[in-house]
């Protein structure tokens, strides 16, 4: 009862103060009335948005955190718990945690892509680990194709698929009169992002979709990263010049008859490691990314 009290309290406090709290190693930011972002930088990152009866859980991380996240969610909406989940893909740090959330009463909403990938995963290529096949507990229940109006749960706003871009079961999530957008692993703010594919996605698909956001987005719009900061506009365009850019590199290496070990030998994306390398998709594991998508081969 002194901890619900306490915990109650400090939410209310840093609401008053603006909309910053911590909880148990999550950070959560109101970024518009009832708008959260709540991050811990281990996992993808989450959104909440509360809506009259809904409460909307975008993304639900992974053991061992799915306590405290469920701590910061009650925390900021005064001890609910989600009516639905979105998942934005399949990715273990982004829906592990779907059976403790489904357990305490939210529906799981999902490309349709997600729930078979879910239950027939595959080994991935880059990093030659297999994810366990998930039971009934995590698979999505409400179905996407390509997109789907939220108002049914009370938001103005939708969930838009884009195909083959990091995997292929990928939704945004546009919360349009707030303009804020969800974009799950469709960016990776300031870092090389991770493009699937082993799971159907593909860079010119990544740049597509990443074209197409820029241009239904302008310069106040708000962007929760899949992973890293709170973004803009200008971080989208970023990364999708990159990504153009080092593709081009590669494929030019590509047509004059280099092998993989050759280009990573001359290292084409040298003057972008120092802002855009991190530790799972190092420069690299990036220009792999780049070698396999433009020739279908590994080595
Ligand atoms: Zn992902």
């Amino acid at each position: 009862m002194l901890r619900t009290l306490t915990t109650t309290l400090a939410a209310s406090l840093a609401l008053t103060a603006g909309a910053i709290a911590q909880e148990n190693g999550f950070q959560t930011t109101e970024l518009e009335d009832g708008i959260y972002m709540i991050a811990n930088d281990r996992a993808g990152n989450v959104g909440l948005i509360e809506a009259g009866d809904h409460l909307i859980l975008i993304d639900t991380q992974m053991p061992p955190f799915l306590d405290d996240l469920e701590a910061a969610v009650r925390g900021a909406s005064g001890g609910r718990t989600p009516t639905l989940v979105i998942n934005t893909h399949f990715h273990g740090d982004h829906v592990l945690g779907n059976a403790h959330f489904a357990a305490l009463g939210a529906g799981i909403l999902a490309h349709r892509n997600v729930a078979e990938r879910l239950a027939n995963p595959v080994t991935s290529q880059l990093t030659g680990r297999t994810p366990a096949a998930l039971d009934e507990a995590f698979l999505p229940d409400i179905l996407v194709s390509e997109a789907m109006m939220l108002s049914r749960f009370g938001v103005t706003g939708e969930v838009l698929h884009f195909a083959n871009a990091h995997t292929d079961g990928d939704i945004i999530v546009n919360i349009a009169d707030a303009n804020i957008i969800h974009m799950g692993d469709l960016l990776f703010s300031g870092r090389y992002p991770f493009i699937d594919l082993d799971a159907g996605g593909s860079v010119e698909g990544f740049i597509a979709a990443l074209d197409e956001i820029i241009g239904f987005s302008d310069d106040e719009t708000r962007f929760i990263a899949g992973h890293g900061p709170l973004s803009t506009r200008d971080d989208l365009i970023a990364s999708r010049d990159m990504l153009i850019e080092g593709r081009a590199r590669v494929a030019a290496l590509v047509e004059e008859g280099h092998d993989l070990a050759a280009i990573q030998e001359q290292n084409p994306l040298s003057d972008f490691h120092d802002a855009w390398n991190w530790g799972f998709i190092t420069t690299e594991r990036m220009i792999w990314t780049f070698y396999r998508d433009i020739t279908g081969l590994t080595q």
